[in-house]
């Protein structure tokens, strides 16, 4: 059940298994005169049991999405406007961004992608020269792989010491990807804990 295992490259911001029957169900809802502001949509998005994606562009909302409890998929079209953007989306179990959610936020330049949980906040910021990380490069390819390799590896040492339990590497193997693989490419990225 792990996006990062299954990569599904036709897909975009799906947190983890894609479910084909509700792929139909993604709605797309028209955008409301009255827009929330970002902290507004992500207070309200938070908590949601399905996915959401909005993009502000200087902090007016252009776009808002709604999808089923593990993504959410919209247009081709409406990505074209992901440029330059704040993508803010939601990933109800709490993970860390999908494979498919980055690819689209690098793929269509947006500035920011921020993925809110009711525990957990992760942000990406593009850097001021721009992503420069193609996905469809072997060596982009290579980088994610070790990635993925090292952050089970991680998970499988936390596990043994009895720092993590089974249930709880779901929740981190994504971040534990993304910490080693941007860092390799210097590109900030950031998860903060809600809880405390
Ligand atoms: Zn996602």
């Amino acid at each position: 059940m792990h996006s990062l295992l299954q990569p599904s490259p036709n897909r975009f911001f799906a947190e983890g298994f894609i479910d084909e029957e509700a792929s139909q169900m993604a709605v797309h809802r028209p955008l409301r005169s009255d827009g929330k502001t970002f902290e507004q949509a992500a207070a309200s998005i938070r908590n949601s049991r399905v996915e959401h994606l909005y993009f502000f562009r200087d902090d007016k909302q252009i776009a808002r999405f709604r999808g089923t409890s593990n993504y959410v998929n919209p247009p081709e079209e409406a990505l074209l406007r992901m440029k330059d953007c704040v993508v803010l989306h939601n990933h109800p179990q709490g993970t860390s961004f999908s494979q498919a959610d980055v690819k689209a936020v690098v793929r269509y330049d947006a500035a920011k992608l921020i993925v809110v949980s009711p525990k957990y906040v992760y942000t990406l910021v593009r850097p001021k020269n721009g992503w420069g990380i193609k996905f469809e490069d072997t060596t982009t390819q290579d980088v994610l792989e070790e990635a993925i390799a090292s952050a089970q590896d991680i998970l499988r040492k936390e596990e043994a010491k009895g720092m993590i339990f089974s249930s709880e590497k779901f929740l981190k193997e994504n971040d534990y990807v993304w910490q080693v693989f941007f860092s390799h490419f210097h590109i900030p990225y950031l998860y903060e804990d809600r809880r405390h």
